[in-house]
Protein backbone atom coordinates (compact mmCIF):
# COMPACT_ATOMS: atom_id res chain seq x y z
CA UNK A 1 0.00 0.00 0.00
CA UNK A 2 2.91 2.38 0.82
CA UNK A 3 4.85 1.77 -2.17
CA UNK A 4 1.25 2.81 -4.54
CA UNK A 5 1.57 6.35 -3.79
CA UNK A 6 5.31 6.84 -5.17
CA UNK A 7 4.65 4.56 -7.86
CA UNK A 8 1.93 7.27 -9.02
CA UNK A 9 4.32 10.12 -8.63
CA UNK A 10 6.95 8.68 -10.24
CA UNK A 11 4.40 7.81 -13.24
CA UNK A 12 3.33 11.87 -13.08
CA UNK A 13 6.96 12.83 -13.49
CA UNK A 14 7.40 10.42 -16.08
CA UNK A 15 4.61 11.49 -17.87
CA UNK A 16 5.73 14.81 -17.33
CA UNK A 17 8.80 14.96 -18.18
CA UNK A 18 10.17 16.54 -14.67
CA UNK A 19 11.86 12.74 -13.95
CA UNK A 20 13.92 12.62 -17.26
CA UNK A 21 17.41 13.75 -17.03
CA UNK A 22 18.74 15.60 -20.50
CA UNK A 23 14.91 16.38 -21.96
CA UNK A 24 13.57 19.45 -21.00
CA UNK A 25 11.10 20.83 -18.45
CA UNK A 26 7.36 20.46 -20.22
CA UNK A 27 4.98 23.09 -19.14
CA UNK A 28 0.93 23.26 -20.02
CA UNK A 29 -2.05 25.22 -20.06
CA UNK A 30 -5.31 24.95 -21.33
CA UNK A 31 -7.84 27.91 -21.44
CA UNK A 32 -11.01 29.23 -23.05
CA UNK A 33 -10.23 32.35 -24.89
CA UNK A 34 -11.94 33.84 -28.23
CA UNK A 35 -14.96 30.58 -28.00
CA UNK A 36 -11.81 28.38 -28.73
CA UNK A 37 -10.84 25.81 -26.38
CA UNK A 38 -6.68 26.63 -26.84
CA UNK A 39 -4.01 24.24 -25.59
CA UNK A 40 -0.09 25.65 -25.48
CA UNK A 41 2.96 23.62 -24.41
CA UNK A 42 6.51 24.80 -23.88
CA UNK A 43 10.18 22.96 -23.39
CA UNK A 44 12.45 24.87 -21.34
CA UNK A 45 13.16 26.17 -17.61
CA UNK A 46 10.60 29.08 -18.27
CA UNK A 47 8.04 27.32 -19.80
CA UNK A 48 5.55 28.24 -17.59
CA UNK A 49 6.22 31.73 -17.08
CA UNK A 50 6.34 31.93 -21.10
CA UNK A 51 3.07 30.36 -21.13
CA UNK A 52 1.59 32.70 -18.82
CA UNK A 53 2.50 35.71 -20.89
CA UNK A 54 1.02 33.91 -24.04
CA UNK A 55 -2.31 33.36 -22.51
CA UNK A 56 -2.32 37.34 -21.21
CA UNK A 57 -1.59 38.25 -24.50
CA UNK A 58 -4.94 36.07 -26.06
CA UNK A 59 -6.72 37.55 -23.28
CA UNK A 60 -5.69 41.10 -23.75
CA UNK A 61 -6.56 40.14 -27.77
CA UNK A 62 -9.67 39.07 -26.95
CA UNK A 63 -10.69 41.97 -25.01
CA UNK A 64 -9.90 44.22 -27.98
CA UNK A 65 -11.21 42.30 -30.68
CA UNK A 66 -14.26 40.81 -29.73
CA UNK A 67 -17.52 41.56 -31.38
CA UNK A 68 -19.33 40.34 -28.60
CA UNK A 69 -17.84 41.84 -25.53
CA UNK A 70 -19.19 45.11 -24.83
CA UNK A 71 -16.39 46.71 -23.81
CA UNK A 72 -14.04 45.83 -26.67
CA UNK A 73 -12.93 48.01 -29.05
CA UNK A 74 -14.46 46.26 -32.64
CA UNK A 75 -17.39 46.36 -30.18
CA UNK A 76 -17.75 50.34 -29.84
CA UNK A 77 -16.94 50.60 -33.96
CA UNK A 78 -20.25 48.32 -34.70
CA UNK A 79 -21.51 50.30 -32.27
CA UNK A 80 -21.21 54.22 -33.19
CA UNK A 81 -19.32 53.30 -36.70
CA UNK A 82 -16.88 55.11 -35.84
CA UNK A 83 -13.96 54.57 -33.13
CA UNK A 84 -10.10 54.71 -32.34
CA UNK A 85 -8.67 51.47 -32.36
CA UNK A 86 -5.61 50.29 -30.71
CA UNK A 87 -2.57 49.43 -32.20
CA UNK A 88 -3.30 45.64 -32.44
CA UNK A 89 -6.82 45.75 -33.72
CA UNK A 90 -5.03 48.74 -36.53
CA UNK A 91 -2.73 46.05 -37.81
CA UNK A 92 -5.53 43.53 -37.88
CA UNK A 93 -7.77 45.41 -39.96
CA UNK A 94 -5.36 46.64 -42.08
CA UNK A 95 -4.29 42.84 -43.26
CA UNK A 96 -7.97 42.21 -43.51
CA UNK A 97 -8.98 45.45 -45.52
CA UNK A 98 -5.25 43.78 -47.94
CA UNK A 99 -7.03 40.25 -47.92
CA UNK A 100 -10.21 41.87 -49.03
CA UNK A 101 -8.33 43.22 -51.97
CA UNK A 102 -6.56 40.60 -53.17
CA UNK A 103 -8.97 38.32 -52.94
CA UNK A 104 -11.45 39.91 -54.79
CA UNK A 105 -13.70 40.47 -51.39
CA UNK A 106 -13.96 36.63 -51.02
CA UNK A 107 -12.50 37.79 -47.07
CA UNK A 108 -14.88 40.23 -46.00
CA UNK A 109 -15.17 41.25 -42.42
CA UNK A 110 -18.55 43.13 -43.03
CA UNK A 111 -19.72 39.71 -43.05
CA UNK A 112 -21.09 40.34 -39.37
CA UNK A 113 -24.52 41.30 -39.72
CA UNK A 114 -25.26 38.17 -42.12
CA UNK A 115 -23.14 35.90 -38.95
CA UNK A 116 -25.80 37.84 -36.80
CA UNK A 117 -28.60 36.89 -39.42
CA UNK A 118 -27.98 33.06 -39.20
CA UNK A 119 -27.28 32.92 -35.55
CA UNK A 120 -23.95 32.27 -35.56
CA UNK A 121 -23.47 34.91 -32.62
CA UNK A 122 -25.97 34.19 -30.42
CA UNK A 123 -26.30 30.45 -30.99
CA UNK A 124 -29.68 30.68 -31.95
CA UNK A 125 -29.40 29.22 -35.71
CA UNK A 126 -32.03 30.21 -38.23
CA UNK A 127 -31.97 30.17 -41.72
CA UNK A 128 -32.79 33.48 -42.96
CA UNK A 129 -35.35 34.19 -45.80
CA UNK A 130 -34.29 35.52 -49.48
CA UNK A 131 -35.79 39.26 -49.11
CA UNK A 132 -33.71 39.31 -45.25
CA UNK A 133 -30.61 38.40 -47.29
CA UNK A 134 -30.89 40.80 -50.08
CA UNK A 135 -31.28 43.42 -47.50
CA UNK A 136 -28.51 42.60 -45.13
CA UNK A 137 -25.99 42.19 -48.24
CA UNK A 138 -26.53 45.91 -48.73
CA UNK A 139 -24.96 46.39 -45.78
CA UNK A 140 -21.94 43.96 -46.96
CA UNK A 141 -18.53 45.29 -48.62
CA UNK A 142 -15.08 46.15 -46.81
CA UNK A 143 -14.90 48.89 -48.90
CA UNK A 144 -17.37 50.45 -46.85
CA UNK A 145 -14.66 50.68 -44.10
CA UNK A 146 -11.89 53.04 -43.99
CA UNK A 147 -9.38 53.08 -41.63
CA UNK A 148 -7.27 56.24 -41.06
CA UNK A 149 -4.30 55.97 -38.40
CA UNK A 150 -6.03 54.59 -35.49
CA UNK A 151 -9.45 55.22 -36.22
CA UNK A 152 -12.09 53.22 -38.13
CA UNK A 153 -15.15 54.60 -39.92
CA UNK A 154 -18.14 52.19 -41.70
CA UNK A 155 -19.40 53.96 -44.25
CA UNK A 156 -23.16 51.94 -44.06
CA UNK A 157 -24.91 52.68 -41.25
CA UNK A 158 -25.89 49.37 -39.63
CA UNK A 159 -22.83 47.71 -41.00
CA UNK A 160 -20.48 45.91 -38.59
CA UNK A 161 -17.35 44.09 -38.69
CA UNK A 162 -16.18 40.50 -37.60
CA UNK A 163 -12.87 39.62 -36.86
CA UNK A 164 -13.78 35.93 -36.77
CA UNK A 165 -11.76 34.73 -39.78
CA UNK A 166 -8.19 36.52 -38.88
CA UNK A 167 -8.11 37.61 -34.44
CA UNK A 168 -7.06 33.93 -33.43
CA UNK A 169 -4.68 33.93 -36.26
CA UNK A 170 -3.04 37.19 -34.53
CA UNK A 171 -3.48 36.14 -31.47
CA UNK A 172 -1.00 33.19 -32.53
CA UNK A 173 1.46 35.11 -33.56
CA UNK A 174 1.07 37.12 -30.50
CA UNK A 175 1.32 34.10 -28.03
CA UNK A 176 4.31 32.98 -30.02
CA UNK A 177 6.18 36.41 -29.36
CA UNK A 178 5.46 36.49 -25.86
CA UNK A 179 6.75 32.89 -25.46
CA UNK A 180 9.86 33.98 -27.73
CA UNK A 181 10.13 36.81 -25.64
CA UNK A 182 10.56 34.40 -21.68
CA UNK A 183 13.29 33.07 -24.22
CA UNK A 184 11.47 29.94 -25.27
CA UNK A 185 12.74 28.34 -28.37
CA UNK A 186 10.25 25.63 -28.51
CA UNK A 187 6.30 25.72 -27.96
CA UNK A 188 3.22 24.25 -29.92
CA UNK A 189 0.17 26.15 -29.42
CA UNK A 190 -3.18 25.11 -30.57
CA UNK A 191 -5.91 27.57 -30.91
CA UNK A 192 -8.79 25.53 -32.22
CA UNK A 193 -8.11 25.60 -36.19
CA UNK A 194 -4.61 27.34 -36.04
CA UNK A 195 -1.85 25.91 -35.15
CA UNK A 196 1.61 27.71 -34.14
CA UNK A 197 4.57 25.97 -33.89
CA UNK A 198 7.52 27.61 -32.28
CA UNK A 199 10.89 26.86 -33.24
CA UNK A 200 11.12 23.14 -33.25
CA UNK A 201 10.82 19.98 -30.69
CA UNK A 202 13.15 19.56 -27.61
CA UNK A 203 14.64 16.89 -29.83
CA UNK A 204 15.59 19.11 -32.55
CA UNK A 205 13.08 17.83 -34.92
CA UNK A 206 10.41 19.81 -36.52
CA UNK A 207 7.46 19.49 -35.47
CA UNK A 208 4.69 17.62 -37.10
CA UNK A 209 1.18 19.47 -37.22
CA UNK A 210 -1.52 17.14 -38.47
CA UNK A 211 -4.80 18.19 -40.74
CA UNK A 212 -7.75 16.77 -39.97
CA UNK A 213 -9.51 14.70 -41.92
CA UNK A 214 -13.22 17.49 -42.82
CA UNK A 215 -14.97 13.92 -43.31
CA UNK A 216 -13.53 12.37 -40.53
CA UNK A 217 -12.64 14.22 -37.56
CA UNK A 218 -11.11 11.59 -35.76
CA UNK A 219 -8.85 10.87 -38.80
CA UNK A 220 -6.14 13.26 -40.94
CA UNK A 221 -5.10 13.70 -44.33
CA UNK A 222 -2.02 14.16 -43.38
CA UNK A 223 0.76 15.79 -41.68
CA UNK A 224 3.19 19.12 -42.31
CA UNK A 225 6.55 19.53 -40.45
CA UNK A 226 7.09 22.46 -39.42
CA UNK A 227 9.01 25.66 -37.47
CA UNK A 228 8.49 29.02 -36.93
CA UNK A 229 5.28 28.29 -38.78
CA UNK A 230 1.74 28.69 -38.60
CA UNK A 231 -0.65 25.94 -39.82
CA UNK A 232 -3.94 27.06 -40.08
CA UNK A 233 -7.32 25.49 -41.20
CA UNK A 234 -10.64 26.93 -42.01
CA UNK A 235 -13.46 23.93 -42.68
CA UNK A 236 -17.11 23.94 -43.01
CA UNK A 237 -17.16 21.29 -40.63
CA UNK A 238 -15.84 23.05 -37.89
CA UNK A 239 -19.14 25.44 -37.16
CA UNK A 240 -22.13 23.93 -38.58
CA UNK A 241 -25.90 23.70 -38.05
CA UNK A 242 -28.65 21.20 -39.30
CA UNK A 243 -32.06 22.65 -40.75
CA UNK A 244 -34.61 20.10 -42.71
CA UNK A 245 -31.80 17.59 -43.55
CA UNK A 246 -29.51 20.46 -45.21
CA UNK A 247 -26.00 21.27 -43.30
CA UNK A 248 -25.13 25.00 -43.18
CA UNK A 249 -21.77 26.05 -41.78
CA UNK A 250 -20.04 29.38 -40.59
CA UNK A 251 -18.23 30.46 -44.09
CA UNK A 252 -20.04 32.88 -45.70
CA UNK A 253 -19.46 33.78 -49.50
CA UNK A 254 -20.01 37.81 -49.39
CA UNK A 255 -21.72 37.15 -52.55
CA UNK A 256 -24.52 35.47 -51.70
CA UNK A 257 -25.08 35.74 -47.72
CA UNK A 258 -25.18 32.09 -47.77
CA UNK A 259 -23.00 29.53 -46.62
CA UNK A 260 -19.73 29.17 -49.07
CA UNK A 261 -20.39 26.30 -51.28
CA UNK A 262 -17.25 26.30 -53.52
CA UNK A 263 -16.32 22.76 -53.36
CA UNK A 264 -13.99 22.64 -50.95
CA UNK A 265 -13.89 20.73 -47.62
CA UNK A 266 -11.63 22.39 -45.81
CA UNK A 267 -8.58 24.45 -46.82
CA UNK A 268 -5.01 24.93 -44.77
CA UNK A 269 -2.38 27.73 -45.00
CA UNK A 270 1.36 27.43 -43.92
CA UNK A 271 2.50 30.52 -43.65
CA UNK A 272 5.11 32.18 -40.81
CA UNK A 273 2.46 34.90 -39.84
CA UNK A 274 -0.32 32.96 -38.25
CA UNK A 275 -2.57 36.49 -39.06
CA UNK A 276 -2.12 35.93 -42.55
CA UNK A 277 -3.10 32.16 -42.52
CA UNK A 278 -6.00 32.40 -41.04
CA UNK A 279 -7.52 35.03 -43.45
CA UNK A 280 -6.02 33.01 -46.03
CA UNK A 281 -7.45 29.51 -45.15
CA UNK A 282 -10.68 31.57 -45.10
CA UNK A 283 -10.47 33.43 -47.93
CA UNK A 284 -9.35 30.42 -50.31
CA UNK A 285 -11.93 28.15 -48.67
CA UNK A 286 -14.57 31.00 -50.10
CA UNK A 287 -12.56 31.14 -53.52
CA UNK A 288 -12.95 27.29 -54.44
CA UNK A 289 -10.37 25.11 -56.13
CA UNK A 290 -9.95 27.19 -58.70
CA UNK A 291 -9.64 30.53 -57.37
CA UNK A 292 -7.42 29.19 -54.51
CA UNK A 293 -4.83 27.89 -56.83
CA UNK A 294 -4.65 30.70 -59.10
CA UNK A 295 -4.40 32.92 -55.72
CA UNK A 296 -1.47 30.72 -54.67
CA UNK A 297 0.16 30.85 -57.89
CA UNK A 298 -0.03 34.77 -57.74
CA UNK A 299 1.86 34.25 -54.13
CA UNK A 300 3.45 30.98 -54.08
CA UNK A 301 6.66 32.26 -52.31
CA UNK A 302 4.12 33.92 -49.57
CA UNK A 303 2.22 30.49 -48.45
CA UNK A 304 1.54 27.09 -48.92
CA UNK A 305 -1.64 25.35 -48.60
CA UNK A 306 -3.30 22.09 -48.43
CA UNK A 307 -6.92 21.85 -49.99
CA UNK A 308 -9.36 18.92 -49.75
CA UNK A 309 -12.29 18.84 -51.84
CA UNK A 310 -15.78 17.68 -51.70
CA UNK A 311 -15.08 14.90 -53.11
CA UNK A 312 -11.86 13.85 -50.88
CA UNK A 313 -9.25 14.84 -53.43
CA UNK A 314 -5.72 16.34 -50.84
CA UNK A 315 -4.34 19.19 -53.24
CA UNK A 316 -0.79 20.07 -51.73
CA UNK A 317 1.11 22.92 -53.36
CA UNK A 318 4.42 22.62 -54.67
CA UNK A 319 6.55 24.07 -51.13
CA UNK A 320 5.28 21.21 -49.07
CA UNK A 321 7.23 18.90 -51.12
CA UNK A 322 8.93 17.01 -48.60
CA UNK A 323 7.08 18.33 -45.65
CA UNK A 324 3.43 16.58 -46.26
CA UNK A 325 3.04 13.49 -45.65
CA UNK A 326 -0.30 11.45 -44.85
CA UNK A 327 -2.52 10.76 -47.22
CA UNK A 328 -1.59 8.17 -50.33
CA UNK A 329 -3.64 9.96 -53.18
CA UNK A 330 -2.00 13.76 -52.76
CA UNK A 331 -2.16 15.92 -55.79
CA UNK A 332 0.97 18.00 -56.19
CA UNK A 333 -0.01 21.40 -57.56
CA UNK A 334 3.30 22.82 -59.17
CA UNK A 335 3.78 27.05 -59.83
CA UNK A 336 3.44 26.86 -63.54
CA UNK A 337 1.01 24.60 -65.10
CA UNK A 338 -2.82 23.83 -65.92
CA UNK A 339 -4.96 23.77 -62.60
CA UNK A 340 -3.83 20.04 -61.32
CA UNK A 341 -5.04 18.16 -64.50
CA UNK A 342 -1.26 17.25 -65.33
CA UNK A 343 0.28 17.32 -61.52
CA UNK A 344 -1.10 14.07 -60.18
CA UNK A 345 1.57 12.19 -58.00
CA UNK A 346 -0.74 9.60 -56.69
P1 LIG B 1 -12.21 30.67 -39.99
O1 LIG B 1 -12.55 29.57 -39.06
O2 LIG B 1 -10.90 31.32 -39.74
O3 LIG B 1 -12.35 30.28 -41.43
O4 LIG B 1 -13.22 31.85 -39.74
C1 LIG B 1 -14.61 31.72 -39.80
C2 LIG B 1 -15.23 32.91 -39.12
O5 LIG B 1 -14.90 34.08 -39.86
C3 LIG B 1 -16.72 32.89 -39.06
O6 LIG B 1 -17.18 32.30 -37.86
C4 LIG B 1 -17.06 34.37 -39.14
O7 LIG B 1 -16.88 34.97 -37.89
C5 LIG B 1 -16.00 34.90 -40.07
N1 LIG B 1 -16.31 34.81 -41.52
C6 LIG B 1 -17.22 34.02 -42.16
N2 LIG B 1 -17.15 34.17 -43.49
C7 LIG B 1 -16.18 35.09 -43.72
C8 LIG B 1 -15.63 35.68 -44.92
N3 LIG B 1 -16.07 35.36 -46.14
N4 LIG B 1 -14.64 36.60 -44.77
C9 LIG B 1 -14.19 36.95 -43.54
N5 LIG B 1 -14.67 36.44 -42.40
C10 LIG B 1 -15.63 35.51 -42.48
MG1 LIG C 1 -9.48 32.18 -40.90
Amino acid sequence: MRGRPMLLLLAFLLLFGCARSGEPKEARTQFLAMDTVMTFRAYGDSGAEALSAAERAVYRLEAALSTELEESEIYAVNDGGVGVVGEDARIVLECALTVYRETGGAFDITIYPLMRAWGFRSGEYRVPGDAELSALHALVGSDGVTLSGNTVTLKRPGSGIDLGAIGKGYASDAAAAAIRAEGVSSAILSLGGNVYAVGKRPDGSDWLVAIQDPFEQSEMVGAVAVSDMAVVTSGGYQRFFIENGKRYHHIIDPRTGRPSESGLASVTVICDSGMMADALSTALFVLGEEGAIAHWRAHSGEFDAVLVTDEGAVLVTQGLEGRFSGAEHTILLREAGPGRAFNQNA
